[in-house]
């Protein structure tokens, strides 16, 4: 059995992610971290609960925690390294609907944690805990209103923006809710805030895609404001609207971000579910493309050790390593306006991506039942690449029949030049799945 999916640990509240579990998983990184930690928690209605329960563990231990309370993910990554610590713990399940919760843990880089998280599940299963005596036992430093403003220092430190704009922020109620808005209104900006209560009571769809995004495309337009920033649960992400009120499509404003922040000679780092036309456009600037498996924590390893100074994924997660190694969606967010203002209007720039068409769909699976499917439809294809489930290139057109790590899915991807192109394509994919 594995504890650490994609995303670290993720499950439905006090039936997969239980007291016990997260006790066990605090114990054994208080037992292993050679350091402080720092531990936030995202606006679910379990996150507290979890949360007092993680730094429980590892005090018990002998560690001292910085408790930086409710606070976006990439506020972990700062605090871990404004406050010297050896690694991080996020209590968070990112976009997932309010039942779930998740543990994520990161290193003191602010990386999250691959090759460890075995090292941490063995101490887990074999519950080999350091319980530490009396006078050993971790302090508790309270951390949340320094660590938050550290990192909104370091984001206007280096954002670059010189007028003012009218902008619209979505945080979905969730972690960011308090604190985007305040730092692009911190920018010289006038900030209009939707979905800023942090009351782990999502009135929207937590991914900051397309359909969860009407009512923030209806504000811009109707304010008239220049851009529309939206934020999953954890603020890891960002999803962008246009000066129109037009949603932008993941692979757009990638494409052109990182078009922006890359050189020529470069190499850009992406997953094996993006779109071609990332390729198709960068091919121009005289930057690369790499793709590697789905999910940061692959993204991360892989700009590491090909001297990548951006990575991201069609998900709105982005990585900008020379700001940290921890996705950051409210940086994302301050970078998108920033090129903006240097390059021009993001519905003029999105114009210049060259036009494919992306369908991503899920079918539902239940997690046991992956690994026989996947290799049923396996044994129906041919030609497939295997960097992450199943991809097979054609002409002009791919598709990627893979099974999410965090949720009871196998999601198909399938691009051509024409959507209905595409839409054969699907139904061709969905065909696989009769049986
Ligand atoms: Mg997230």
């Amino acid at each position: 059995m594995r504890l650490f999916g994609t995303s670290g640990i993720r499950g439905i509240v006090n039936s997969e992610i239980t007291p016990q579990l997260a006790l066990k998983v605090g114990m054994a990184l208080g037992s292993y971290v050679d350091g402080d930690v720092a531990v936030a928690h995202d606006s679910r209605t379990s996150s507290v609960m979890l949360k007092d329960i993680i730094v429980s563990g590892i005090t018990a231990c002998g560690k001292d925690v910085y408790d930086i309370g409710l606070a976006p993910t990439p506020t972990t990554g700062i605090a871990i390294k404004s406050f010297g610590c050896k690694a991080g713990v996020t209590i968070t399940a990112s976009h997932n609907p309010p039942q779930y919760n998740g543990i994520k843990i990161w290193d003191e880089e602010g990386m999250a944690l691959s090759e460890e998280e075995k090292i941490i599940e063995d101490l887990v299963f074999r519950e080999n805990f350091n319980l530490k005596e009396w006078d050993k036992i971790g302090k508790v430093y309270e951390r949340h209103e320094e660590a938050l403003m550290l990192h909104k220092k370091r984001i206007l430190n280096n954002i670059k923006i010189k007028k003012k704009y009218k902008i619209v922020i979505d945080c979905g109620n969730g972690a960011a809710s308090l604190f985007s808005p305040y730092v692009f209104k911190e920018m010289g900006n006038n900030v209009i805030s939707l979905n800023a209560s942090p009351d782990g009571r999502f009135s929207r769809g937590l991914e900051p895609e397309k359909k969860n995004l009407r009512v923030l495309s209806d504000t811009v337009k109707a304010s008239e404001a220049d851009l529309g920033i939206a934020h999953d649960g954890d603020a890891d992400r960002v999803g962008i609207v246009d000066e129109n009120g037009e949603y932008v499509d993941y692979d757009v404003i990638l494409a052109l971000v990182a078009s922006y922040v890359l050189k020529e000679g470069d190499i850009f780092i992406t997953t094996v579910d993006a779109s071609i036309k990332i390729d198709e456009y960068l091919k121009k600037y005289g930057i690369s493309v790499k793709r590697t498996k789905v999910g940061d924590v692959a993204v991360v390893r892989e700009m590491k050790s090909m001297h990548s100074s951006f990575g991201g994924e069609p998900s709105g997660t982005w990585i900008f390593r020379d700001f940290q190694m921890t996705p950051d969606g409210i940086y994302s967010g301050a970078k998108v306006l920033e090129m903006k203002e240097e390059r021009g209007d993001i519905s003029e720039l999105k114009k210049e991506v060259p036009e494919y068409k992306i369908i991503r769909e899920k079918i539902p699976c239940e997690n046991n039942k992956k690994d026989k499917v996947m290799s049923r439809i396996k044994d129906k294809l041919s030609g497939y690449e295997e960097i992450d489930g199943l991809r097979v290139d054609l002409k002009d057109s791919w598709f990627l029949i893979r099974p999410s790590g965090t949720e009871p899915y196998i999601r198909i991807t399938c691009e051509a030049r024409t959507g209905e192109k595409a839409e054969r394509l699907m139904r061709k994919c969905k065909e696989l799945f009769s049986e």
